[in-house]
């Protein structure tokens, strides 16, 4: 997943897992396990595995059939017939999606790297920076905007230990803090790439100092713009890293 999106071990799990709409890995093996169920459920009496499944219920031990018994309740089938019969498993697929996603959503809330994700990230909608036809350093680029770990010195300067206040724009004079708003609407050094895009865009943004970066980015990201933006965001990345290292 993160070699697919280009992007490194510092991307928060929630950030990936919310971006690629993937079933997490432990909900995976739960639907494995009711789909053997529903196998179990269906071979004769005299199969072992049919043997060992009803000697694990009757003796109500700590064993396979309570996980079953567990993952079922926790959608909602608390029915103990459905412990000998067969579940719907699209149905049970649907629901495990959910509690993944609730899971992961919950737990984007609580992190404080991850703020901007939660309020440019797009709940609703089925595109996704994966599923759009960017390139590979496109995405690598959106991803970690997006997930807050793109290498402005906002992030940098938390790898070295320096002060907060102290990781400042190397770009322009503004002794402001190189962070993702920096970067995208403040960075004199950058207006003439922020400025091809906007004409490319044509964008009636008026004046984008007056622009919050997340509109901006949520713009970016949007289903028409997403691959003009990326390629806008691509341009002002590598412009920076000319400036910074020409
Ligand atoms: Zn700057």
């Amino acid at each position: 997943m993160r070699f697919f999106l280009g992007t490194h071990v510092f991307t928060p799990l929630a950030a990936l897992y919310l971006e690629m709409g993937w079933l997490d890995v432990k909900y995976v093996r739960w639907l494995d396990m009711i789909r053997l169920k529903n196998r179990i459920n269906n071979m004769n009496t005299d199969r072992w595995p049919k043997k060992v499944w009803q000697h694990d219920r009757n003796t109500n031990t700590d064993a396979w059939f309570c996980d079953v018994q567990y993952i079922l309740n926790l959608i909602g089938l608390t029915d103990p017939g459905l412990l000998e019969s067969e579940v719907d498993i699209d149905y049970v697929h649907r629901e495990l999606y959910q509690h993944s996603k609730q899971f992961w959503d919950l737990e984007a809330t609580t992190k404080t790297k991850l703020e901007f994700f939660v309020n440019v990230h797009n709940k609703d909608s089925e595109l996704t920076i994966a599923t759009s036809n960017l390139t590979r350093v496109q995405r690598s680029y959106l991803i970690k905007l997006k997930s807050g770990v793109l290498p402005l010195k906002v992030e940098t300067g938390r790898y070295k230990g320096t002060k907060r206040e102290l990781r400042t724009c190397d770009l322009c004079d503004s002794k402001e803090i190189e962070d993702e708003r920096h970067f995208l609407i403040h960075c004199r050094a950058l207006k003439r790439v922020r400025k091809a895009y906007l004409k490319s865009e044509e964008i009636e943004w008026g004046d984008i100092n007056k622009k919050d970066h997340i509109a901006v980015t949520k713009h970016v990201l949007s289903k028409n713009h997403i691959k003009f933006g990326a390629k806008w965001i691509e341009d002002m990345y590598n412009t920076r890293k000319n400036l910074l290292y020409r």
